[in-house]
């Protein structure tokens, strides 16, 4: 029998010095470098490079990577309990060298690079030298995969892209995008799309603007919208077999929606500690404290148990992840803590605004933009819905039909049947009462 949620001690020591070290360390940090991926930023290299230097000595840099990488090789359940230290802090995964969607990215290099790009890109890459883009959603549809029209068409020995990405994070600072481009134009939909890598300053990539988050000045933001004009690539620059693009994302997605999984839970888990301080602190009418209204402690509770059963979940996946080492059998499971974040994470962040009072929906807290965030988190990486389907598919496929008019849990039947399989007793219950 093995069932057990206690984490280890060697591991909770490991643990305990990443709490402290990004409460200590890393949280100061986050009041001022303007943007971790700005590596150009002589503020964020002067700050967080000797952070990064001291989570390399310690050996916990980019631990999601395999030991020949140069991390850890730690399975999913490890690199979830670190992530959801490393989420309370914006900066936390730059400084450990597993923010996405340069991990994700890296990733798809060490399986499927050459020597040279792995050379140029995923070496720098790893080093925290450079960051990375992922280029795959279009202006004109992001969940449909059928309507990108992006294309990569082969001229001798090079391909040559064409077309428009749209909400490109971090294309602005990238050293390098992957772009998910149609060189099977012909083919079933999800054999259509390849992985490209295109370095950024190639010519013909084109930022048409910066898009941002509501409360940025126009074009300031870090999610780009991209042109693509006859960008030409040489053909080795092709990640994986033509028509497999979406086999090479799959590998950057999966441990990384439970990685952006805890990272939220650490945020969802900051709101109820600040609601919880809230509530012990302001006095209410009566001069009884805000902790003692059932209103307030109603929603603490639903808090807490929101949280507890998410974490959970995204824990079991975790786990399962690697105890199976299947995708298939573990996507559906990941499409659920995708679908759940979302909503628990919006769901708190409001109860925390709202108990805050006016404080809460100042700028001078972050629950505005918590509860903003939670929308993003139900977009990035797919729609929630697209989630909810693929886990509803994965549900329905472990059930069959019938063909009877009644269904087999009709309480007639199911009755019936009772009675028949324990018919020897109850006849002789009958002749013996
Ligand atoms: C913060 C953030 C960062 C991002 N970073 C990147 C990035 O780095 N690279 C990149 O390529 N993309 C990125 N994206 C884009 C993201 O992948 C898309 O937003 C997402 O795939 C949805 O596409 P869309 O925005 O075009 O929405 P649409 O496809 O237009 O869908 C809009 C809405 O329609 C509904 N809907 C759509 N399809 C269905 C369906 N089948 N069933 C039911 N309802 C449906 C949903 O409510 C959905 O939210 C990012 C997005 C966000 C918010």
């Amino acid at each position: 029998m093995s069932w057990d949620f206690e984490t280890d001690d060697a591991f909770q020591a490991e643990l305990a010095w990443i709490d402290d070290f990004v409460r200590e360390e890393i949280e100061p940090v986050d009041r001022i470098v303007r943007d971790p991926y700005d590596v150009g930023d002589p503020v964020r290299k002067a700050l967080i490079r000797p952070l990064q230097d001291v989570v390399k000595q310690r050996g916990l840099w980019a631990c999601h990577l395999s030991p020949r990488l140069g991390g850890r090789g730690y399975g999913q359940l490890k690199l979830a309990l670190m992530n959801e230290v490393l989420g309370r802090s914006i900066c936390g995964p730059v400084v450990f060298g597993c923010q996405a969607p340069d991990s994700g990215n890296a990733e798809i290099l060490a399986h499927f690079g050459t020597e040279d790009l792995k050379r140029r890109y995923l070496d720098p890459l790893l080093a925290g030298d450079i960051v990375s883009c992922f280029s795959m959603t279009e202006p004109q549809g992001g969940t449909d995969p059928t309507l990108f029209e992006t294309s990569a068409v082969l001229d001798g020995d090079e391909w040559v892209v064409n077309g428009e990405k749209w909400f490109s994070s971090n294309a602005r600072y990238a050293a390098f995008l992957i772009v998910m481009v149609v060189t099977e134009p012909d083919a079933v939909p999800h054999h259509r799309l390849s992985a490209l890598v295109v370095p950024s300053a190639t010519a013909g990539v084109e930022i048409v603007r910066n898009v941002g988050a509501p409360g940025e000045p126009l074009g300031e933001g870090t999610h780009a919208y991209i042109r693509y004009t006859d960008v030409r690539v040489p053909k080795d620059h092709l990640l994986g077999d033509r028509g497999q693009g979406f086999v090479v994302a799959q590998t950057r997605l999966g441990g990384g929606r439970i990685h952006h999984a805890m990272r939220t839970l650490a945020r969802i888990r900051w709101a109820l500690d600040t609601m919880c301080e809230r509530a012990l602190s302001r006095t209410t009418t009566g001069g009884e404290r805000l902790a003692s209204q059932q209103f307030v402690q109603q929603m603490i509770a639903d808090s807490w148990i929101e949280i507890e059963q998410f974490r959970l979940l995204v824990l079991q996946t975790a786990w399962k992840i690697d105890r199976y080492d299947d995708y298939k059998r573990v996507r559906g499971d990941i499409s659920a803590v995708k679908a759940a974040m979302p909503k628990v994470y919006h769901d708190v962040a409001a109860r925390a605004l709202q108990l805050h009072g006016s404080l809460g929906v100042s700028n001078e807290l972050p629950f505005g933009d918590m509860v903003l965030d939670s929308f993003r988190m139900g977009l990035a990486d797919g729609a929630t819905e697209v989630h909810k389907v693929t886990l509803a598919r994965q549900v329905l496929s472990r059930h069959v039909p019938t063909d009877d008019l009644f269904p087999a849990y009709h309480l007639p039947r199911v009755e019936a049947q009772a009675r028949r399989q324990l018919a020897p007793v109850l006849a002789a219950l009958q002749e013996d009462p």
